[in-house]
């Protein structure tokens, strides 16, 4: 019995059939951004809650998540440093965040945008 696995995908408006080693190698487009524990993406977050009740969608703002309450993606540490490291998949495609140790622990082959300034 054989299996073949392609992954269909679509790539700058084309779709692409590859095998799974051709996915594999794929350009890796990702970085590492360094921001300001200050920067606008992490004031005012806000969560809403939506749930179904007697038939209808109900939405509830739910309790913000202080500013200064910013914790590591990686390891879930509560970060404290005057800088954050925002791993980014693409320009405008963050991740998630990353303490310091987890981006010398992990992603310290991965290049590094400065935007601290
Ligand atoms: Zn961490």
């Amino acid at each position: 019995m054989y299996y073949i696995d392609f992954i269909v995908k679509q790539v700058n408006g084309e779709i692409k059939i590859m095998s799974e080693e051709e996915e594999y190698e794929e350009e890796d487009n990702s970085f590492i951004k360094l921001v300001n524990r200050t920067h606008p993406m992490f004031s005012n977050r806000n969560a809403t809650f939506t749930y179904a009740k007697d038939g209808k969608l109900v939405t509830e703002k739910i309790a913000s998540i202080p500013d200064s309450v910013i914790l590591c993606d990686g390891c879930n540490s509560l970060i404290t440093d005057d800088v954050v490291g925002l791993y980014m998949l693409a320009p405008n495609h963050p991740w998630g965040t990353q303490c310091k140790s987890c981006r010398e622990e992990y992603f310290s082959e991965v290049p590094v945008v400065d935007e601290t300034n």
